[in-house]
């Protein structure tokens, strides 16, 4: 049997993951001349206005499935992204920062709340990002908002803002026009045929030698670009495949926990015992309603005659066991007007624990690429909460006490039906706890001896390597994690 010779593909910088980090790490330095190579598993379509970009992933309306990674275990789908933009690229477009103590709780040079601001004042201006107006509400959430206001729920004009308090209010988007304004579009159209190069439909598969193992400084990388082996010769290596993509990478080339590795068959190469752990997400549940005969009509005449999003409204609440007096608690209606939604026939009120304790680990099953992930988030397996409960949970029972409260309201129950589950237990609690899309953590920052890469995203042990991506969180911010992303690559680009 005869094997194709991989081809050699050589750049001053590599970044593997075309994602919302990994966009904004490659946009700023071809911003510089700098000579980047950029990676990505999935398709580019080129720039927004190429005419190639699929319909449902430029529409913002809803979320869209179809260029995903087929994560899954037990009953939960994990979705990611396999396309350029990454997960910006089919994600509902909510624009937040979370709160500047987030930040100031990582304890890390350059990542206090004051160092990030500027950083997401850019990626605001970048990524387009505006507030509905309360004008452009469609029939359902005009109602949450006026439901809101009877409730006396402090009303926030800006739901993006590093010192928000508790409020209600009209969500902030990155979305333009109906179009979601993804970090492709934000950060490579404008450098697209300069000193960039995009090589999509590339899988990564491993690191085979970094820092001077192959005799010189440079990192050197096995990959399949369809079907067909490749090298990658980096003098840098930039890891921006997100939250689940990065721990995979770094366990196929033997960097991570020797158990973990062992069972999957990898020989170790450095020993990092942290890579893939402290895995955590906004858990979530739900309040929810049938939808009465006239709101179901408003809905779709709404949708025949116009841009109808899913999501407009949000609020941030403070429950009871608040860990620091901030709000603990995010609050958003969602809405479908048609058959195509996963919600059609209900509205949701969903209700989310964003700081939350309990921490999963992803890992990788075996050596081989293609196969998927062994994913355990760990959802409310804290024991910090009253006599060893989960905190999570408690925090998601005191949501679900203010979404009912929205629901029940005048304005909303006039056309609203029966409640479709009952949560009133904290086994309805177990029973349905989803997640908020938002997955970070897994190859933590910091000086520990479980944390993965140094404060500028250095990986502990592994010169030439460095990872930018929602995976070096250490904690998760209080809010969506796309903008927070963008700012990561924003950041480490500053460093390279
Ligand atoms: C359905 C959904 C809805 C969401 N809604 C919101 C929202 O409304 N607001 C918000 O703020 N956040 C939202 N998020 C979360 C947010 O989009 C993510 O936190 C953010 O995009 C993560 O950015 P990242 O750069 O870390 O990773 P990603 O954007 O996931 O990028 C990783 C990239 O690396 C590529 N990759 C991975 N492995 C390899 C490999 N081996 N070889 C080559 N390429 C590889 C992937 O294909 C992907 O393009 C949502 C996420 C999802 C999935």
């Amino acid at each position: 049997m005869t094997h194709k010779p991989a081809e050699v593909v050589t750049a001053d910088i590599v970044v593997i993951g075309a994602g919302s980090a990994g966009c904004a790490v490659a946009g700023r330095l071809a911003e510089q001349g700098r000579d980047v190579l950029l990676l990505e598993a999935g398709p580019d379509y080129g720039p927004v206005d190429s005419g190639r970009w699929p319909a449902e992933l430029l529409s913002a309306r809803m979320l869209a499935t179809s260029h995903d990674w087929g994560y899954r275990s037990g009953r939960w789908n994990f979705e990611r992204a396999r396309v350029m933009g990454g997960c910006s690229s089919h994600n509902g477009a909510i624009a937040a920062v979370g709160h500047r103590a987030d930040y100031d709780a990582w304890g890390l040079p350059g990542w206090t709340g004051a160092e990030v601001e500027p950083l997401f004042h850019t990626v605001i201006e970048r990524m387009r990002v505006r507030a509905y107006e309360r004008r452009e509400a469609g029939p359902f959430h005009a109602r949450c908002m006026d439901a809101a206001t009877a409730l006396g729920w402090p009303i926030a004009s800006d739901l993006c803002d590093l010192d928000a308090g508790p409020s209600f209010g009209m969500e902030t988007v990155n979305i333009v026009g109906d179009t979601r304004w993804n970090a492709a579009f934000a950060y490579l159209d404008h450098v697209r045929g300069g000193s960039l190069r995009i090589l999509d439909h590339v899988m990564v598969d491993r690191l085979l030698s970094w820092g001077g193992a192959a005799g010189d400084d440079g990192v050197r990388v096995a990959a399949h670009r369809l079907g067909d082996p490749i090298t990658i010769e980096a003098g840098t290596l930039v890891l921006a495949g997100g939250a689940y993509g990065t721990p995979l990478i770094l366990e196929r080339s033997g960097i991570g926990d020797p158990a973990v590795l062992a069972a999957a068959g990898v020989d170790v190469r450095a020993e990092l015992p942290g890579v893939g752990t402290n895995l955590h997400d906004h858990p979530m549940v739900h309040a929810d309603r049938e939808v009465g005969p006239r709101l179901q009509q408003w809905l779709d005449e709404a949708a025949a005659t116009g841009f109808l999003p899913e999501e407009q409204t949000l609020g941030k609440f403070v429950s009871s066991v608040s860990l620091d007096g901030l709000y603990d608690t995010h609050l958003f209606p969602v809405c479908a007007s048609d058959q195509t939604s996963f919600l059609y026939g209900g509205v949701h009120v969903e209700v989310a624990c964003v700081t939350p304790l309990s921490r999963g680990t992803v890992h990788i099953a075996s050596a081989d690429p293609s196969a998927h992930p062994l994913i355990d988030h760990g959802y409310l397996t804290d024991t910090a909460g009253v006599d060893g409960g989960s905190h999570d949970l408690a925090v998601l029972r005191d949501g679900l006490v203010h979404a009912e409260r929205l629901l029940d309201q005048p304005q909303l129950a006039e056309v609203l039906g029966a409640r479709i589950t009952d949560m009133s237990t904290d086994q309805a609690i177990r029973d349905t706890v989803a997640h908020y899309y938002h997955p970070v953590g897994s190859c933590p920052m910091g000086v520990g001896p479980m944390s993965v890469c140094d404060p500028d995203g250095r990986v502990h042990g592994v010169p030439g390597v460095v990872i930018a991506d929602a995976s070096l969180m250490p904690q998760i911010p209080r809010g969506n994690t796309n903008l927070p992303a963008v700012m990561i690559g924003e950041r480490i680009a500053r460093t390279l």
